[in-house]
């Protein structure tokens, strides 16, 4: 897992402005080149170059093991691909379309019938404002008025801001033993359960919480545990046998498992209450996603001391690994167009579901036994202090408008993928070799280009300098 994601600390939720990030209300500001009508045609004309590249080379054999349809991303039309249609209700679709032959898990689960999980919207989170703020903000002195805000004098924790008789009582609401209490004696999972709490009852304040103060603009979310399990995603913890660490990600180690005689990959989730939200949040939205090219969530566990995220498991690993490891005398043109168009057909479904990935990179594809790619990492809720300033932007992959406004969309997704073909042909290169890290935004806004990578065909180049193109003009 890559390091330069923002931890967050102190901003255990999802805020709004990540969730409506990820919407791409397609707004372009640019002037669009008039082969290019929309970033969404330009993945789709992507999608079709690939698809041209591809026949160029020889079809695969076909496994015997390997059902028609699991070929599919490599030879069909991707308009014809079931994989490729949007799910169009909310609810979880069984995972029908689950091309890797070896995972009879996702099989045998789609006998459930899973829905999705949804986060909770908290209109009276307000983040960091401070004591005087929240006072100010809290008028009229309504009886029963509240907001919450992060604690500036314990960070980590949180205030419970209410009004009773004209005056403003703030009570701190601490982390203990992973869950919120402000009393030592009732504990909630996520602040929505410690507020639907006090709404019904005082239960020791000094009012009932009656009437919620909204924040304006951006919103936040939470996610409650329950929610999984009502919406069917638990895997219980006696299910899944753990075996040896296989890689380090953003929430703690990533452990080979077994669950019902199939390998998986299980993200532990160590005990922090702050991260726990965002892991949340991931799974919440892998629940909504199901395409061959996207890593799959298979369930969750949860226990007393930890988490557990139990997805899919991709056998070779990550693809800039996958690439560096093998380099040229073992990843072959043919492997090298369809790592590309998997990971691009992976990432048009995530367009169509209006899904902003903000973090597309070699680094977060991963490499199935079959050789199939699938984007991961693509539910990481970004909060809004995801910017610049915290240096934990992945510079080198992330569109020029996205650096300097933190606007992300399905068009900055679009640059990330096109600094990834480049990834794919140069064999795992860091991008943008020789330019230190601090001067590459400058160059990119010059108008710098990456040259070829040794061996690229004209063809996947022209694709690239098409993305980089049509996301420069201005
Ligand atoms: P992540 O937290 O998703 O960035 O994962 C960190 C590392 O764990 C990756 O770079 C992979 O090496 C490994 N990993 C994560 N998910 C899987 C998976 N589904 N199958 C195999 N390895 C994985």
């Amino acid at each position: 897992m890559p390091t330069y994601h923002n931890a967050g600390a102190g901003y255990p939720n999802v805020s709004a402005q990540s969730r409506q990030g990820k919407v791409d209300g397609n707004q372009n500001h640019h002037t669009i080149p008039s082969n290019v009508t929309a970033a969404h045609s330009l993945i789709q004309n992507a999608l079709q170059s690939m698809q041209s590249i591809q026949s160029i080379h020889t079809i695969p054999s076909i496994p015997s093991n390997m059902t028609v349809s699991n070929m599919l991303p490599h030879t069909v039309s991707p308009i014809m691909t079931t994989h490729m249609s949007p799910v169009p209700s909310p609810v979880i679709l069984t995972p029908s379309a689950v091309s890797n032959p070896s995972t009879n898990t996702t099989a045998a689960l789609s006998a459930n019938t899973r829905h999705e999980v949804k986060l909770n919207a908290m209109p009276w989170f307000h983040g960091k404002i401070s004591r005087e703020t929240a006072e100010r903000l809290l008028r009229p002195r309504e009886d029963g008025l509240f907001l919450v805000r992060e604690s500036t004098n314990f960070p980590g924790d949180y205030t419970l801001c209410v009004c009773y008789q004209g005056r403003v009582q703030h009570y701190r609401v601490k982390y203990k033993n992973n869950q919120l209490t402000i009393d030592d004696e009732v504990f909630f999972e996520n602040l929505a359960l410690l507020v639907e709490h006090y709404e019904l009852d005082a239960d020791g304040l000094c009012t009932q919480l009656t009437k919620s103060l909204p924040k304006q603009g951006k919103q936040d979310f939470c996610v409650d545990p329950k929610a999984f399990v009502e919406a069917g995603w638990v895997i219980q913890t006696h299910e899944l046998e753990l075996r040896e660490c296989i890689g380090k990600g953003e929430f703690g180690d990533v452990l080979l498992g077994v669950y019902r005689g199939e390998r998986v990959a299980v993200k532990m989730l160590k005990d922090n209450s702050e991260a726990a939200q965002r892991f949340l949040a991931e799974a919440s939205l892998m629940t909504s996603l199901i395409h061959d090219n996207l890593v799959k969530l298979l369930g969750l566990v949860f226990n007393n001391q930890h988490m557990y995220l139990v997805t899919e498991y991709m056998s070779k690993g990550s693809l800039v690994d996958y690439l560096r490891s093998r380099g040229r005398l073992h990843v072959t043109k043919k492997d090298q167009i369809n790592f590309a168009f998997d990971t691009c057909a992976g990432m048009a479904y995530l367009e169509s579901r209006h899904v902003v990935h903000r973090d597309l990179a070699a680094r977060n594809v991963l490499v199935a036994e079959d050789n199939s790619a699938k984007v991961s990492d693509f539910g990481l809720a970004r909060d809004e202090n995801f910017s610049l300033d915290g240096g934990k932007l992945p510079i080198k992959w992330t569109a020029p408008e996205a650096l300097k406004q933190n606007k992300f969309s399905n068009k900055s997704d679009m640059w990330s993928f096109g600094i990834l073909l480049w990834e794919i042909y140069s064999f795992g290169r860091v991008p943008y070799p020789r330019i230190p890290l601090a001067d590459v935004v400058k160059c990119v806004e010059k108008g710098y280009k990456m040259e070829p990578p040794d061996g690229c065909p004209s063809e996947v180049y022209d694709i690239m300098k098409q993305i980089f193109e049509f996301m420069s003009v201005k």
